[in-house]
């Protein structure tokens, strides 16, 4: 039999392995990461570059229904790794229970997420892997090990890029459920923006700006979800209030966005920007986003949005994301600035306008995100990460011949 073709969500990653393995069981699981000499995990697919890829087989976790168990005496639930944040979120909101935060749609996979620093956006708030509290996986022998928090390699588990072995479970610290109010401001003018960046990355919860490149000068739209904050009036930094809910991108249909104009709802409906039954984005699109020092965040994003990038940019984001301690997080010890960039699907249009936005922001030292598309070389992502070693070192303990290894970790990591 040859090979069977499965894309990426976005299309422009075409994944060759011999079969899409589905396990059902823990053990059929570890059977098969033990006769495979070459195997990795595809999440939901919603990364931009060949991070899941591998030569070997295939293999998704969605069939092992582990369940979702909550500890309420420790606070923590330890769910699926297979399972999408929007499935998880709503079972903890109806069990009275929540996340810290999201990513800006509900589709995408807890291990797969957690595995490449996917993060929301908010001053106070961290990336999703750092809500993790053990990670359960089967590792290159088929053994299934756990590492939680306070044991060694747990800051190379949290966030492994799929490096350690194959996610069964995940243990999430969660917290009483709560409401988020969403209200958006429009049409901010850049440098009132930037003069008051401070003032609006901490204006709610979780902040994001807009911007699209046919408005040169503007801020186009500012997320603000509120979680116990009061209203930030946005007309101090020259916007105004939308008076329709809104889609980030001109020209979609706002219903596929979460609920906006101040109608307060529970967490899991409020902080993604998309609803998990729309499709999230504008679907036809690549992205990149890379992590620049929170304090240069104004210069750096003057920096990126002086380039004429009309043709390649459908939009931008920015956001705030607070620092952590794991060894491959894009946020190690470092309060962040995301500048973000919403592509059209085409690879040379991409490949050009990344050669400006990488050499702008050269000099703040951005981080890529691991699941987005960057072309960066060896050193240049490798000099981000003090505790690279230690993560080798754990790598080699749980998967000595590389069999979860691919060209991007060779690349980037081992
Ligand atoms: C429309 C859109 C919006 C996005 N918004 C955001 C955002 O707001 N913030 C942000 O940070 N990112 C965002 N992303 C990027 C996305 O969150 C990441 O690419 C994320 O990794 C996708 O999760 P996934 O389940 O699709 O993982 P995949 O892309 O399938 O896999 C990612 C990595 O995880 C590994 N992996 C997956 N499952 C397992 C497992 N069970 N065990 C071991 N390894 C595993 C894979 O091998 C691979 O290395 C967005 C992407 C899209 C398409």
């Amino acid at each position: 039999m040859g090979p069977v073709s499965i894309t990426n969500w976005a299309g422009n990653v075409t994944f060759t392995p011999p079969r899409l393995h589905a396990p059902r069981t823990v053990p059929e699981l570890q059977d098969l990461v033990a006769r495979s000499p070459r195997i990795r995990a595809l999440g939901t697919g919603h990364s931009f570059n060949r991070i899941a890829d591998t030569d070997g087989v295939l293999v998704t976790t969605r069939e092992l229904a582990t369940g979702i168990h909550i500890d309420e005496d420790a606070a923590t639930a330890t769910v699926p790794g297979g399972a999408r944040y929007g499935e998880v979120a709503a079972a903890l909101h109806q069990r009275g229970w929540a996340l810290p935060n999201l990513g800006s749609l509900p589709h995408i996979s807890i291990a797969g997420a957690c595995a490449t620093g996917t993060h929301g956006s908010g001053n106070g708030n961290r990336c999703q892997a750092a809500a993790v509290r053990a990670v359960e996986f089967v590792r290159a022998d088929g053994e299934l090990v756990t590492i939680a928090t306070g044991d060694g390699g747990f800051g190379g588990a949290a966030l492994s890029l799929g490096a350690l072995g194959i996610v069964t479970r995940v243990t999430l610290a969660i917290e009483p459920t709560y409401d988020i109010t969403q209200d958006v401001w429009l049409d901010a003018p850049v440098d009132r923006v930037l003069a008051n960046y401070a003032d609006i990355a901490g204006a709610a919860y979780s902040v994001s700006l807009f911007s699209d490149p046919g408005t040169p000068g503007r801020i186009d739209q500012i997320w603000l979800k509120r979680r116990d904050e009061s209203p930030a009036d946005g007309s101090r930094w020259g916007a105004s209030p939308a008076t329709a809910d809104v889609h980030p991108i001109a020209g979609q249909d706002a219903r596929a966005a979460t609920p906006q104009r101040g109608e307060r709802g529970p967490w899991h409906e409020r902080l993604p920007h998309f609803r998990a039954s729309f499709t999230p984005s504008a679907g036809d699109e690549q992205q990149s986003e890379f992590f620049v020092d929170r304090a240069d965040g104004p210069a750096a994003i003057e920096a990126v949005l002086g380039l004429d990038l009309r043709d390649s940019v459908q939009v931008n984001e920015f956001r705030t994301i607070a620092a952590d301690d794991l060894w491959l997080s894009p946020f190690h010890d470092r309060e962040s600035t995301a500048l973000h960039f919403t592509w059209h699907d085409d690879d040379a249009l991409v490949r050009a306008a990344l050669a400006k936005v990488q050499a702008a922001l050269a000099p703040f030292d951005a981080r890529p995100h691991w699941g987005k598309v960057f072309h960066l070389d060896r050193d240049e992502v490798q000099r981000h990460y003090p505790r690279l070693a230690d993560f080798r070192a754990l790598t080699e303990r749980q998967d000595p011949d590389r069999k979860f290894g691919n060209a991007f970790l060779e690349t980037y990591v081992y």
